[in-house]
């Protein structure tokens, strides 16, 4: 199989020679280097590499190029090969930042970078590279999903493999007539789509969360029937504790309903996490973290739900959606929080089958071409329409504030109107959505004006804010009125009341009103709803976990 490439596009000869000569050394195992010095000349290279099915794993841009024509070089390569990591380098520190091309999602500027490449640029690069690698297995084997366009079901299941890092093909089939007619001649019938065919020829019907979690080598059953500590919930705030607990010697256990990520593992970039200037994608993060995690030897099930929980005197115990338990001396619950739905007639049916939450990075490419409607003014929004623009035709937000920038930081508004394809339409809600078997129209109405106006949308992904799902931790653990986990200082009530804790000391910080069950992240009462937030409450519980322990 051919390497994947790192693509330079450098003007001056001697440079380039230099660049080539170091990429090689660096590089040439695993990648095969390519260089051209002009634009027009990499656009026709790379397209033929395009037909010729080849990976760009790196593209590498002089900054001197940046301009109309190196922006479009970058622009198409991330439509062509929307995997590929773009670099810019430059060799003049002082000069002033060139505008980032719209849509580009990563442009890295690294000065003077060919004198001592080890020591500022290939750091940068391998990190790039390593984390390009997971998306970029097409040319292996894959993972193919085989259903209709507008099925919930087939919706739920990209999610899940999206979710889960797994490369997968969609097969629509209504389009993919040559796909079909093979996977007709092998038996697949229209009655048992969704289908999912891995590469070791095994096909799963309509699957359940857990059939393909242990299809794709996910635990989804506990090694031992007692651990250290459980953490309910793998978003940031779960897999730090883990990181922390099991790096300090807790036997550590996960549990993690869907994948592990949490939100922010659908987050298309998060720029604002310490030590990412260049920002890095939510899944990205998630990887990393389940690789450290797994590191200092964590177990993660993925796809269990937790149930109940309860005290049998000094332990705790957890109960799993199959009904089976597990003891623990801690636990920490970090659940976060799920998207809140839109209750406008039409939107639940057509769930999965153009109206989607916070599933932009699973459906994006669908949307190719297409115009498609996002209701939310928020960060989340924001981030979903720098991604789907990069795919739709045309995407249209609609929030119910008047500016967007009242929720939306402002580097992300920047972004938003630079990009020419994204519109906003500001204090609109939706009031209804039509459509048989998928989405048709929806109805816009302007909450100022009360005026109506029915539009025909493709997809309309929905970010209206969220709430935390706690319900089954009724009268275990002292909650607000929004369902929020009291903890530490919040279970003081200034009328003494302390919210039912039970013992003479203070509750740790993190603490809930059940000993030795601890919160962090989202779903702590008053948390800020910030990845970094998340993982610092994350590791702070372990130390609280340990002076609990301590004290028994
Ligand atoms: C699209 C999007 C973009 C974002 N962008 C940014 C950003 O750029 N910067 C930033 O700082 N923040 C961002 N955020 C917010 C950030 O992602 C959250 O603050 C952070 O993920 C909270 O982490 P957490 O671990 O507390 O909870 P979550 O990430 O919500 O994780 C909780 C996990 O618990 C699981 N769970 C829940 N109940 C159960 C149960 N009963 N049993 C088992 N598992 C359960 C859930 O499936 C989930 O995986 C974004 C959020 C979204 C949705």
């Amino acid at each position: 199989m051919s390497k994947p490439i790192v693509f330079l596009l450098e003007p001056s000869p001697g440079v380039a020679e230099r660049a080539e000569q170091a990429l090689r050394e660096e590089f040439g195992a695993e990648f095969q280097i390519l260089h051209e010095f002009t634009t027009d000349d990499a656009l026709r290279r790379l397209e033929v590499l395009r037909t010729q099915g080849r990976h760009i794993a790196l593209l590498l841009v002089a900054e001197s190029l940046v301009g109309e024509e190196g922006c479009g070089s970058v622009d198409r390569v991330a439509d062509w090969f929307p995997d590929a990591r773009r670099v810019f380098y430059g060799r003049d520190e002082t000069a002033p930042e060139p505008p980032v091309p719209g849509g580009t999602t990563f442009a890295a500027r690294i000065p003077d970078p060919w004198t001592a490449p080890h020591v500022a640029l290939f750091p940068v690069l391998r990190d790039l590279l390593s984390d390009w690698r997971p998306g970029a297995q097409a040319s292996t084997p894959t993972v193919q999903v085989i259903g209709f366009q507008w099925s919930r079901q087939a919706h739920e299941i990209k999610d899940f493999l999206a979710r889960n890092r797994v490369p997968y093909v969609w097969v629509d089939w209504e389009r993919e007539t040559e796909t079909r007619r093979q996977a007709e001649a092998e038996g697949v019938e229209v009655g048992a789509l969704p289908v999912v065919r891995f590469p070791d020829g095994i096909t799963l019907s309509q699957p359940s969360d857990g059939q393909m979690a242990e299809r794709i080598g996910l635990s989804t059953e506990a090694e031992s029937p007692f651990y250290d500590l459980i953490i309910v919930g793998g978003g940031p705030a779960g897999l730090a504790a883990a990181v922390y607990g099991a790096s300090e010697g807790l036997r550590t256990l996960i549990i993690e309903q869907e994948a592990p990520g949490g939100q922010a593992g659908q987050s298309a970039r998060i720029e604002n996490y310490l030590g990412f200037p260049e920002g890095l994608s939510g899944g990205d993060l998630a990887r990393r973290a389940v690789e450290q995690a797994d590191k200092f030897g964590v177990e993660i099930l993925a796809a269990r739900q937790v149930t109940g929980l309860r005290a049998e005197g000094p332990y705790r115990v957890i109960s799993l959606d199959d009904g089976s338990e597990l003891g623990c001396h801690t636990v920490l619950l970090s659940t976060g929080v799920a998207w809140r739905t839109l209750d406008a007639p039409g939107c639940q049916t057509l769930i999965g089958a153009g109206v989607y939450y916070g599933a932009a990075s699973a459906e994006a490419e669908s949307f190719r071409d297409q115009d498609v409607y996002l209701l939310g003014g928020g960060n989340s929004a924001g981030q979903a329409a720098m991604l789907l623009s990069r795919y739709a035709r045309s995407v249209t937000m609609l929030a119910l504030e008047e500016t967007l920038s009242e929720r939306m930081s402002q580097y992300l508004l920047e972004r938003i109107e630079n990009t020419d394809n994204i519109h906003t339409r500001p204090c609109c809600t939706i009031d209804r959505a039509t459509g048989d078997g998928r989405l048709e129209t929806i109805t816009i109405r302007n909450v100022k004006t009360e005026e109506e106006e029915t539009v025909d949308a493709n997809g309309l992904f929905v970010f209206i804010g969220a709430a935390p799902e706690t319900d089954w931790l009724e009268s275990v653990v002292a909650r607000d009125e929004q369902g929020y986990i009291l903890c530490g200082a919040a279970l003081n009530a200034e009328d003494g009341n302390r919210h039912g804790w039970p013992l003479r000391r203070d509750p740790f910080l993190l603490e809930s009103s059940l000993p030795g069950v601890f919160v962090a992240g989202d779903v702590r009462a008053g948390s800020v709803k910030r990845v970094g937030a998340a993982v610092g409450e994350g590791s702070m519980a372990i130390q609280f976990i340990h002076q609990y322990l301590s004290e028994r």
